[in-house]
């Protein structure tokens, strides 16, 4: 099959890429220097590497898809089993960023903001950035 140039830029595409490489950096970002992160919303510690990038507001919804207020790493357990533990999950956010951040982000749910190719690649650039540089902070 050939696989034309246009197709690499294609939005779903992209959103994958994306998808994966805004996951990394959240379990990066909240894991410890041994590599060590907590479930946001059960507290049990795993590696980073097999943590989940958790949503809050669900990530069919674009406007916090990609918001770091609204993803944390979860294990698979709450993030799959218990569909988010958003009980849970709820109290997390209120407790780190406070009720006005947990209303921005149940709001957003209603955004129709629509993304760029240009968007995607500016992100995916940031974000392959800030993986770099944490990995060498924290030495993983
Ligand atoms: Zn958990």
């Amino acid at each position: 099959m050939n696989e034309t140039k246009s197709k690499h830029l294609s939005i779903p595409l992209l959103q994958q890429r994306l998808d994966k490489i805004f996951s990394e950096y959240i379990r990066l970002r909240d894991a410890n220097e041994n590599g060590f992160s907590r479930c946001a919303t059960c507290g049990t510690m795993w590696r980073w590497q097999i943590m989940q990038n958790g949503h809050y507001v669900d990530r069919r919804h674009i406007g916090t898809r990609y918001d770091e207020r609204n993803c944390h790493s979860q294990c698979s357990n709450c993030n799959i089993g218990l569909r988010g533990n958003l009980d849970r999950y709820k109290r997390f956010i209120i407790e780190k960023y406070g009720v006005k951040v947990l209303e921005e982000l149940e709001s957003a749910r209603r955004s129709t903001v629509k993304w760029t190719i240009a968007d995607y690649q500016e992100k995916i650039e940031y974000y392959k950035a800030q993986i770099k540089r944490l990995k060498k902070e924290k030495g993983l």
